[in-house]
């Protein structure tokens, strides 16, 4: 199996099996955000405990892409504090930016996001998740 149907793999599987799918009831933060170029929805929900980021989960409906990398990103910044949200949400936007080539030891199953930095429409797409995340981490209580 090459690299590139490895990272595909690993989008599918996120896009079938989403994790932290569903709503927080109750939650301090909810954000409707969507991408129009591609018709991508979604619904954050943020839970904090201090500073801490204590629960997150997802809604929504749009491309393999945009589910998956929110469902990757729903894992990664759980139990993270603001601070360090905000650094995995600045280090995914700079992999898919092509600035960085991303680290599988800090990003996880996030690199498999990397093949669609040649897909500029599909960028929005996986960035969909994380822009609306750092605006939820501006609004800690
Ligand atoms: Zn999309």
């Amino acid at each position: 199996m090459s690299l590139d149907e490895l990272y595909k793999e690993v989008i599918l599987d996120h896009y079938r099996t989403p994790r932290n799918r569903g709503r927080l009831d109750p939650h301090d933060v909810k954000l409707e955000r969507n991408n129009p170029l591609c018709g991508d929805e979604l619904e954050l929900y943020l839970n904090f405990d201090g500073e801490d980021l204590v629960g997150i989960a997802f809604e929504g409906k749009g491309c393999s892409i945009s589910m998956a990398s929110a469902s990757m990103m729903t894992e990664k910044v759980k139990g993270l504090d603001v601070k360090q949200a905000r650094a995995m949400a600045e280090s995914t936007k700079r992999m898919m930016a092509g600035e960085e080539p991303g680290d599988i030891n800090e990003l996880g199953d996030l690199v498999s996001l990397k093949g669609v930095v040649k897909y500029p429409v599909r960028i929005k797409c996986a960035l969909l998740g994380w822009n609306t995340l750092l605006e939820g981490l501006d609004e800690v209580p």
